[in-house]
C-alpha cells in the first residue's frame, strides 16, 4: 500500500468516526434520512423530499404538524371524490399559512408544504428586501378544478384535478399596497420587479410554474403546481 492510499484511508475513517460521534452532523436539509422541514432552507434534495410525500399522507401530515409557522391553520381531509372521475387523496383544506387568503382552499398536503417553504423561503424574503415588509394576504383562483389541461378535450388532466395546483392573481402587504398580475406584471418598477422575484422564487420551490409570459391562459396568475421538473415560464 502506498503511503498516499494509507492517508486516504486513515482520513476516511476518521471522517466516519466523527459522523458516527456526532462531532460533526450533516444540516437537516442535506441528510436524505431526515425528513423534510418547512424552515430548512432548500437543498438539492428538498425536490425529492417533498415529491415522496405525495405518496405518504402520514409523513406529510406530520410536516405540516412540526411546521414552526404560528399562524398556519388547516384541516386535514379525508379522501374524497367531490367530483365524478376527479378523487382526492391526501388533502387538506388550507385555511391560512404566514399569509390570510382570499378564501381556504383544497391543496395536496405537498402544495401545503410547498406553498409553506415557498413563502418563507422565497417570497417574504423578496417583499422584504423591495418594500421592508412582508406580504400579509394573497389572492388567489383557486387550486381544485375537474378538468384537463387548457386547450386539451383529450388526454392529460390538468394538475388543478388533483388539487396539486394553485392560480396566484395577487399579493397584499402589510400596509395595504395592492401587487396583481393584472396591472404590474412587466412593469419596469419596483412592483414589477417584486413580480419577477416571486415567479423566479416559485420556480425554486414548485415542479411547473406558468405565467403572463407562456400563455394568454396565464394573463393574470401564476400557475403554480407540484409536478414536473422545474418547469418555469
Ligand atoms: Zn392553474
Amino acid at each position: 500500500m502506498r503511503g498516499g492510499t494509507l492517508i486516504l484511508l486513515l482520513g476516511l475513517v476518521g471522517v466516519g468516526i466523527a459522523f458516527d460521534k456526532g462531532v460533526w452532523t450533516l444540516p437537516a436539509g442535506w441528510n436524505p434520512w431526515r425528513p423534510l422541514a418547512v424552515e430548512n432552507p432548500p437543498t438539492p434534495l428538498t425536490r425529492w423530499k417533498l415529491g415522496r410525500l405525495q405518496d405518504d399522507p402520514e409523513a406529510c401530515l406530520a410536516v405540516l404538524a412540526r411546521s414552526d409557522e404560528p399562524a398556519l391553520a388547516y384541516t386535514p381531509l379525508a379522501d374524497h371524490e367531490p367530483v365524478a372521475g376527479c378523487p382526492l387523496e391526501n388533502v387538506v383544506r388550507l385555511e391560512r399559512s404566514g399569509v390570510r387568503f382570499s378564501s381556504s382552499f383544497v391543496a395536496s398536503c405537498p402544495l401545503a408544504v410547498a406553498w409553506l417553504r415557498y413563502e418563507r423561503h422565497r417570497l417574504q424574503p423578496a417583499a422584504r428586501a423591495l418594500f421592508g415588509e412582508p406580504v400579509a394576504s394573497v389572492e388567489h383562483y383557486g387550486s381544485f378544478a375537474c378538468r384537463n389541461i387548457y386547450g386539451r378535450e383529450e388526454g392529460r388532466r390538468s394538475q388543478h384535478a388533483t388539487a396539486e395546483a394553485l392560480d396566484v392573481a395577487a399579493y397584499r402587504l402589510a400596509d395595504g399596497r395592492r401587487i396583481a398580475l393584472p396591472g404590474d406584471w412587466g412593469d419596469d418598477d419596483v412592483e414589477g420587479d417584486f413580480l419577477e422575484r416571486a415567479r423566479q422564487g416559485a420556480c425554486d420551490v414548485f415542479g411547473t410554474v406558468l405565467g403572463p409570459d407562456y400563455n394568454a391562459a396565464h394573463a393574470d396568475h401564476f400557475h403554480l403546481s407540484m409536478r414536473g421538473w422545474r418547469v418555469c415560464r
